[in-house]
């Protein structure tokens, strides 16, 4: 590996190991559960989790370095045993630069239900652009729950895909957005939980549903440069 590279990889290890706190922070993961990738950008190389390290053994330096067939490179940890659902997803969508998996509750019982998640909330249209929707039933093993993540979630505004009786995936255009998207997932599954069992959740037009992502997406946050008056 040139200098350059290598600097590109240490800093993604060093980002992936932090944003794995992310996980436990916000009550996503049990036990050893849960993994957080990034792509190495320019390259056909990824940095995630060690498989079976406790999350607070991780750091920077056991971060594994994979190829995108989910292969170890040389010297490195076993990686994490949902990598090869992470490599499909950078092989098959470009644009995604960050891969997250959790089992957390709210979601994962969504999920056991094969129900995706009705928008019925501002902050669900802001986050997802409408409902967070349900992929289907795969094994470990093989390129299977990589191809369920990717049909699912292309051409699709949601980030998150409940994956059938398994747990949650959502992409980012970096890691850091695809940890945003499944503490956001979660969030949003424990309300709309909560207004199920309180009654009947009140539908949202789908012009609202619209507007409020468009804002969102493209408006809302902090401006590099704010207006002197504000
Ligand atoms: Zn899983």
């Amino acid at each position: 590996m040139n200098a350059e590279l290598t600097r590109q990889v240490n800093e993604l290890r060093e980002s992936v190991a932090r944003l794995h706190a992310e996980l436990t922070r916000y009550n996503l993961v049990a036990w050893t559960a849960g993994n957080v990738s990034a792509r190495v950008p320019g390259h056909d190389l990824m940095v995630i989790k060690p498989s079976g390290v406790d999350y607070d053994d991780l750091s920077a330096e056991n971060m594994v370095l994979c190829d995108l067939d989910g292969r170890p490179v040389a010297g490195e940890l076993s990686p994490s045993s949902d990598t090869a659902a992470h490599a499909y997803v950078y092989r098959a969508m470009p644009e995604v630069g960050g891969v997250v998996h959790t089992h957390s509750t709210y979601a994962t019982a969504w999920a056991a239900c094969g129900e995706s998640i009705p928008c019925h909330l501002t902050a669900q249209a802001d986050e997802f652009g409408g409902e967070i929707p349900v992929g289907p039933f795969a094994l470990i093993g093989g390129d299977d729950i990589g191809k369920g993540i990717v049909s699912t979630l292309t051409g699709h505004r949601s980030p998150a895909v409940l994956m059938r009786n398994h747990g949650v995936f959502t992409i980012g255009g970096n890691a850091r957005a695809a940890v945003k998207a499944a503490v956001m997932c979660e969030d949003v599954a424990r309300t709309a939980h909560l207004a199920r069992v309180l009654g009947q959740p009140v539908p949202m037009a789908q012009a609202d549903i619209d507007a409020l992502y468009d804002r969102y997406q493209n408006v809302y946050g902090q401006r590099s440069s704010p207006p002197a008056n504000s």
